[in-house]
């Protein structure tokens, strides 16, 4: 016989993509669920602003197609989706060596353009050849103490210095927003240590298994930004929302659970889907476990900045040929990266203009975050290709002070010891569990919303 709490709904906490995503499913599912947004607005980390004919994305501005949960919901909800222009689909580098394009065929970190990389001067004759060494090195004997380590510590030891300072830190640190000296190799890109153990080299591994992960060209953005992905999400939700409904608390009730709003607000639910950050979430679970809340509070979100312009495209003296540019840490930039928005996407910034995005204050430089002197650090930083007479027409400035959780060495331990203490009705989903971005993010919702059709 079902008890009481059945007739209860399932909360989803957090109005994010993960909890938009989470309550679509449930509502699918045929599962009554009500939905807590603490801020003003649905959408979380994606925001689409417009000012006259240009689309500034101030979080994601794009998604990968090789993991289908993306553009499957997209699909789903009717969202139409735009693919990447047919421009060069590449990517410069600046380093303390200067600026130069990625070489063909580098997928992150593995060549498999052997030619174009050897004479790429990206990286030193030194720096290529150690890179190029890699097979040779033999694996590191698999412990029993050690079964985690930094990336950084894992691309040093295989590929040496320099393809870490001048690949990894930008491309591979820049996915996570995490500093690699800290963030978890196994749960950020576990192939590369299974490469090691099992193939005793990540390029051998690699050319056997033909299955080399390369970034590039399969990215979908919805048309008109991601801002439409947000909005049929919430219609598709039918008013199940509310927002400016912070949770404060969970308590265990005799059956189902109390969700504390303040002021004497407050919900019986069935269970609660907890689409938030680690940190925020460790708060609410506190008093259903002391320790899975203060393990969870152990995964602090990082900031980052980000800055829309729009400038004259006759204020260019050299083409926006390729993605954007990422600053290494040794070449002393302010400024993290940018993406060259209207070259990827295209039509995005009207006639004659270039919409461009800077991204700031990252685990490169956390202390420019808040800094007053953004814009002019974003022109000096792209002086090679921006007249130094050019001023833009239209800036938006967004600063997400806790916008990427750093997952840590060690984080897929920590995490199993907090879903164990958790009651079987308390679920996590989201960034800052099992991966970042888009698609992880949606199956992560997925996964626990479909537990409640089981249950
Ligand atoms: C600048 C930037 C660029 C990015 N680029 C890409 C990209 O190109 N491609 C890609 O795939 N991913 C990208 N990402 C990552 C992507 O945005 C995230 O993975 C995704 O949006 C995370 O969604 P979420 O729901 O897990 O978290 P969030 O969006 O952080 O949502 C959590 C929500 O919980 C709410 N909340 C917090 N506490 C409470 C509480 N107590 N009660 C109620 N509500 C609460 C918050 O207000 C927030 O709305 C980018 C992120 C940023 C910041």
């Amino acid at each position: 016989m079902p008890d009481a709490s059945s007739k209860l709904p399932v909360a989803v906490v957090g109005g994010g993509l993960a909890g938009l995503a989470a309550a679509w499913k449930l509502k699918s599912l045929g599962v009554p669920a009500v939905g807590f947004e603490a801020s003003a607005r649905l959408g979380g980390l994606i925001q689409t602003e417009r000012w006259e004919d240009s689309v500034y994305e101030h979080g994601p501005d794009g998604f990968l197609l090789r993991r289908p949960q993306a553009k499957e919901l997209c699909d789903a909800l009717g969202v139409p989706l735009q693919p990447l222009s047919p421009l060069p689909q590449n990517i410069y580098i600046a380093s303390r060596r200067g600026i130069f394009p990625l070489p063909k065929g580098l997928g992150l970190l593995v060549p498999t353009d052997w030619l174009s990389f050897f004479t790429s001067p990206l990286l030193s004759p030194l720096g290529r050849l150690r890179l190029a060494l890699e097979p040779w090195l033999g694996k590191r004997p698999p412990t029993s103490s050690v079964t985690d380590e930094s990336l950084a510590s894992f691309i040093r030891r295989r590929f040496g210095r320099e393809a870490y300072e001048t690949l990894a830190e930008p491309l591979l640190g820049g996915v996570w927003n995490t500093d690699p000296e800290i963030l978890s190799l196994r749960a950020s890109f576990p192939h590369y240590a299974d490469l090691e153990q099992s193939a005793g080299s990540v390029l051998r591994g690699l050319g056997r298994s033909q299955a080399l992960p390369v970034e590039g060209g399969g990215l979908a953005s919805p048309v008109g930004g991601m801002g439409t992905l947000i909005e049929a999400l919430e219609q598709a939700c039918g008013g199940i929302w509310q927002t400016r409904a912070r949770v404060r608390s969970i308590q265990k009730l005799p059956q189902g659970f109390w969700l504390d709003l303040g002021s004497g607000q407050g919900s019986a639910v069935r269970g609660v889907l907890l689409a938030l950050p680690p940190r925020a979430a460790s708060e609410l679970v506190q008093d259903l476990s002391n320790r899975a809340g203060s393990l969870l509070s152990d995964i602090p979100s990082g900031g980052i900045g980000t800055l829309s312009m729009t400038l004259r495209a006759e204020d260019f003296y050299r083409p926006l040929d390729a993605w954007g540019v990422l600053f290494t840490k040794s070449s002393g930039s302010l400024i993290d990266g940018f993406q060259w928005s209207s070259s990827k996407w295209g039509h995005r910034s009207g006639a004659d203009r270039v919409v461009v995005r800077a991204f700031f204050g990252g685990f490169k430089n956390p202390g420019f975050l808040d800094a007053d002197n953004v814009v002019d650090a974003a022109l000096e930083a792209l002086r090679p290709w921006l007249k130094a007479s050019a001023r833009p027409l239209h800036t938006a400035i967004r600063r997400w002070q806790t916008a990427f959780p750093q997952i840590k060495v060690g984080h897929l331990e920590r995490l199993g010891e907090v879903e164990a203490l958790l009651p079987p009705e308390i679920s996590l989903a989201g960034q800052g569990y099992r991966g970042v971005g888009m698609p992880a993010v949606i199956a992560s919702a997925f996964l626990a919303a479909q537990k409640w059709a089981a249950i």
